[in-house]
């Protein structure tokens, strides 16, 4: 609810304050229990901080966080530790998120350990079912990171994930680094995962193919704040957004009887430090109007929980 991330700048000889990376300026949206909210943006929009702070990897500068009845920004230490093992989160990196020095048996044991789920012969027999859950084995056990190849790994990210038994993952871009052929297997093994453990997610990719597959819903965000928000079908079929317009027309249709105009945006997206004023993607826009450059367009429901932020839906 009304998320907030500002990154201070610190300049001059005093260090002081001089202006912030408004990393996610405003950021409204729910998930349902058992579904998967696709996240997708360019790199840099704010996505990878949204999924942070929900964690509280990152402390939010303004703004709430509901997980069921508790607003996890306002846990003390004991409470938060609690919920920390509700809510994981496996990353863009298997290479850098994984610890080098230890065995693949301690990286998802250890996670077990410091929640007081299983220790000793009950913890070794977690860590199997775990692998092999994952499609790996027991033998890898006892083998380190560096032994397995990038989709591997990410399985191994993944069992971490599960070892604590969470209902809630966020899924930080898990196949961005893997070659195509590798995404599809580990994006299959997640949606298997998620019904047989009941599992939540909140998936960020930077574009709308990777998460078509697997998302109930997607959101779409740019510079800090989401556009769009929508059913998956309705989001593909009719999106509402410029912006989100621009990022599905980059995507190939297999089927040569539609015919879809590729849009090109002009220009970077402007950096998050002095976001352009009023619609964040004014610059950008074939359809700005003047109002666009003043009135920051208002996120809402336009019927049927499809939500956008522009003022074309206004008129
Ligand atoms: Fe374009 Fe204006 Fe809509 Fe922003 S509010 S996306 S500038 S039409
Ligand atoms: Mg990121």
């Amino acid at each position: 609810k009304n998320l907030v991330k500002h990154f201070p700048i610190k300049g001059g000889i005093l260090g002081r304050t001089i202006g912030a990376v408004k990393a996610v300026d405003g950021v409204n949206f729910f998930i349902r229990e058992g579904e998967t909210l696709g996240l997708v943006g360019e790199s840099g929009c704010g996505k990878s901080t949204t999924g942070r702070v929900i964690l509280r990897l990152l402390e939010a500068t303004a703004g709430e966080v509901w997980f069921r009845d508790k607003n996890v920004l306002e846990l003390g230490k004991e409470e938060m530790r609690a919920l920390r093992r509700e809510m994981q989160i496996i990353f863009q990196d298997p290479y850098a998120s994984l610890n080098p020095r230890m065995t693949v048996g301690n990286i998802i044991g250890e996670a077990m350990e410091i929640h007081g789920l299983a220790r000793g012969k009950e913890k070794e027999e977690r860590v199997i079912e775990l692998l092999e859950t994952v499609g790996l084995t027991a033998q890898h056990m006892r083998r380190y990171p560096h032994e397995f190849s990038g989709g591997q790994r990410q399985r191994i990210g993944i069992a971490r994930a599960l070892a604590v038994d969470p209902s809630l993952i966020i899924c930080d871009e898990p196949v961005s680094a893997l070659d195509v052929s590798i995404q599809a297997q580990v994006i299959n093994l997640m949606q298997d995962l998620q019904e047989e453990f009941g599992l939540t997610y909140l998936f960020i990719a930077h574009d709308l193919s990777v998460v078509k597959h697997i998302s109930n819903r997607v959101a779409v965000m740019y510079l800090g704040k989401i556009v769009e928000l929508a059913d998956k079908e309705e989001l593909y079929r009719n999106p509402q957004h410029p912006y989100t317009q621009a990022l599905l027309s980059a995507i190939p249709i297999p089927d040569p009887t539609i015919k879809r105009e590729r849009i090109i945006l002009e220009g970077d997206v402007p950096s998050p430090v002095n976001p352009p004023s009023g619609c964040h993607f004014h610059t950008r826009c074939k359809y700005c109007m003047d109002i666009c450059k003043v009135e920051d367009p208002v996120f809402k429901d336009y019927g049927g929980e499809h939500f956008v932020a522009c003022h074309l839906l206004e008129r």
